[in-house]
C-alpha cells in the first residue's frame, strides 16, 4: 500500500494549492479527484468558464452597441456563434486544467483519479472508474471536496430547461426569456451573459436587494446599471413553484404583499447558493464531524474533530470563493510543516464580474453601523475620471470607509470598470493598516481607473477630492 505524509481529497483551488504548498515544504503528497480533469468547480464549471463567457459576450455587446461610436464600422450583420463561444470557453477550461496537471507533475504530487472515501482516520479508499478500489495511507489528510449547486426543496432541476450554473455554461441555444431565481453573484454574472447575447432576463430575488451580502450602495448601483441594460428585477419575491410544460417554464412567486406573480420563460436558472459537498466521503469512519449546515466542522486551524484531518474551501464555513479556498490550502500546508500562518478573513475580497465589476473588502456601512463604530465616508464617481471617459465606462464609484478618529481604512467598496483588479490595492492598504490619508498621498498613474481610489481617499480625509 502506498503511503504519504499528506493526502488531499479534491483538486479544486483549495486542494491543488494545498498539494503544491505541501510538496514545496518537502511532504510526500497525493491528491485524489473523482473527475477526469483537475481544478474542481472553479476551473471546470465555475470561475474560469463563467469569466470566459462574460468576456466573449462583452466583446459581442461592444461590437453591436459601441464599435460605431468608436469609429469602427463593420459591414454586414454582427451575429453570435454560440457554438464557437462555448467551444472557446471549453478550450480555456481545458488549457487551465492541463496547467494544474502540469503543476502536479512538476511538484511530484501523485494524482489518483477516483472517488475518495475514508476507511479510517489514516486510510482512504479510492474507487476507480472500473470499480476497483485502491487504498492509500496518509499521516495527514485534507478534505477539499468543495460544493455543489443547491436548489429549493420544491424545484426539480431537469438540467435541460430548469438548470443550475453548470448547465448554463453549456447551453445550445440563446434563451428567449431566462428566469433567474436568486440575485447573487452567479445568477447576475450568467444573467448578464445571456442578456448581452439577446435573451430577455428576469431576476427573481427573495431579499429586498441584489448581492445581499455586500454594501447596500453597491446593490443599488449595480441594479440601476443592470436595469439600464434592460435586465428585469423582481425583488422581495418568494418563489413557490417552478413548473415545466413542454418548453415553457412557469415560475410562481408571492410578492411582498402576498400577491401571486407568474413569470413565464423558456429557461429557468436556479442560482440560490451552493451546498457543501461531503457525499460518499464516509466522514464518520474517520471521526470527522459535520456542523448543523452539513459543512465539515473545523477550528481556527482548519482542523476537524479528527486531529490529523483538516478541511478547507467551500466544504467549510466562510465565503465560497476560490481565493479563500487557496489561502486555507496554503495555511494548512504550512501548519503541517510546523509554521504559524494566519488568515485575516476580513481581508478576503468579494468580487462580482458583471460589467461594471463590483468588488469589496472589509466592513460594509451596515456592519459598521451595527457594531457602533464611528466612520467617515469618501466616495468618488468613476465618470469624473479621464480614463472612464476614454473608454466610455462611466458607471460606478469607489467608496472608502475610514475610522472617524484614527482614519484607518475599515472598508472599501467599488463598482466600475476593472474593479475586480482595483480591489487588490485596497486589500494591500488594509493589510498594512493604512489610513485613508496614506492612500491619498500615494501617487496613482494617470489616466487610470485606480485614480478613483486615491480620490475617494482624498474625499474621506477632509473632503479633498480634486476632480469633482
Ligand atoms: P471545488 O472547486 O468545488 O473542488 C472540489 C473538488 O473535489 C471537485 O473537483 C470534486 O469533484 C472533488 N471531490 C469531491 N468529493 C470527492 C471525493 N469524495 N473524492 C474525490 N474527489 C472529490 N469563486 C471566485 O473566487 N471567483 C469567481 O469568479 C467565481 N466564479 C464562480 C462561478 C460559478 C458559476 C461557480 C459555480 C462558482 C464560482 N466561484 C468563484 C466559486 C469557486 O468556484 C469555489 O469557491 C471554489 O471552486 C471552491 O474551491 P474548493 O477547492 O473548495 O472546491
Amino acid at each position: 500500500m502506498s503511503s504519504y505524509d499528506v493526502a488531499i481529497i479534491g483538486s479544486g483551488p483549495g486542494g491543488y494549492v494545498a498539494a503544491i504548498r505541501c510538496a514545496q515544504l518537502g511532504m510526500k503528497t497525493a491528491i485524489i479527484e473523482k473527475y477526469g480533469t483537475l481544478g474542481g468547480t472553479c476551473l471546470n464549471v465555475g470561475c474560469i468558464p463563467s469569466k470566459s463567457l462574460l468576456d466573449s459576450s462583452h466583446h459581442y455587446e461592444d461590437a453591436v452597441k459601441h464599435f460605431s461610436e468608436h469609429g469602427i464600422d463593420i459591414p454586414g450583420e454582427i451575429k453570435v456563434n454560440l457554438e464557437q463561444m462555448i467551444a472557446r470557453k471549453q478550450g480555456v477550461v481545458d488549457q487551465t486544467c492541463a496547467g494544474v496537471k502540469f503543476l502536479m507533475d512538476k511538484n511530484k504530487i501523485e494524482v489518483f483519479e477516483g472517488l475518495g472515501s475514508f476507511k479510517d482516520a489514516t486510510h482512504i479508499n479510492i474507487k476507480k472508474n472500473d470499480g476497483k478500489i485502491e487504498t492509500i495511507a496518509a499521516k495527514n489528510i485534507i478534505i477539499a471536496t468543495g460544493s455543489k449547486p443547491s436548489t429549493l426543496p420544491f424545484i426539480k432541476i431537469d438540467k435541460e430547461r430548469i438548470i443550475t450554473s453548470t448547465e448554463a455554461l453549456e447551453l445550445k441555444e440563446i434563451p428567449k426569456h431566462m428566469i433567474i431565481i436568486g440575485g447573487g453573484v452567479i445568477g447576475l454574472e450568467l444573467g448578464q451573459v445571456y442578456k448581452r447575447l439577446g435573451a430577455e432576463v428576469t431576476v427573481v430575488e427573495y431579499m429586498d436587494r441584489i448581492i445581499p451580502g455586500m454594501d447596500s450602495a453597491l446593490s443599488k448601483e449595480l441594479m440601476k446599471v443592470m436595469k439600464k441594460q434592460k435586465v428585469k428585477f423582481a425583488l422581495s419575491h418568494k418563489v413557490k413553484s417552478v413548473e415545466r410544460k413542454g418548453n415553457e417554464i412557469i415560475v410562481k412567486a408571492d410578492d411582498k404583499k402576498g400577491q401571486e406573480i407568474v413569470f413565464k420563460g423558456d429557461y429557468c436558472l436556479v442560482s440560490v447558493g451552493r451546498r457543501p459537498y461531503t457525499d460518499s466521503l464516509n466522514a464518520e469512519a474517520a471521526g470527522v464531524k459535520l456542523d448543523h449546515r452539513g459543512r465539515v466542522a473545523v477550528n481556527d486551524h482548519m482542523q476537524t474533530s479528527a486531529s490529523n484531518i483538516y478541511a478547507i474551501g467551500d466544504v467549510v464555513r466562510g465565503a465560497m470563493l476560490a481565493h479563500k479556498a487557496e489561502e486555507e490550502g496554503t495555511m494548512v500546508a504550512e501548519i503541517l510543516a510546523g509554521q504559524k500562518p494566519h488568515i485575516d478573513y476580513n481581508l478576503i475580497p468579494g468580487v462580482v464580474y458583471t460589467w461594471p465589476e463590483v468588488a469589496a473588502v472589509g466592513k460594509t456601512e451596515e456592519e459598521l453601523k451595527e457594531a457602533g463604530i464611528e466612520y467617515k465616508v469618501g466616495q468618488f464617481p468613476m465618470r469624473a475620471l479621464g480614463r472612464s471617459r476614454a473608454s466610455m465606462d462611466l458607471d460606478g464609484f469607489v467608496k472608502i470607509l475610514a475610522d472617524k478618529k484614527t482614519d484607518e481604512v475599515l472598508g472599501v467598496h467599488m463598482i466600475g470598470a476593472r474593479c475586480a483588479d482595483l480591489i487588490a490595492e485596497a486589500v494591500t492598504a488594509m493589510e498594512f493598516r493604512a489610513s485613508a490619508e496614506d492612500i491619498s498621498r500615494m501617487s496613482h498613474s494617470h489616466p487610470t481607473y485606480a485614480e478613483a481610489v486615491k480620490e475617494a481617499a482624498l474625499a474621506a480625509t477632509g473632503d479633498r477630492a480634486l476632480h469633482v
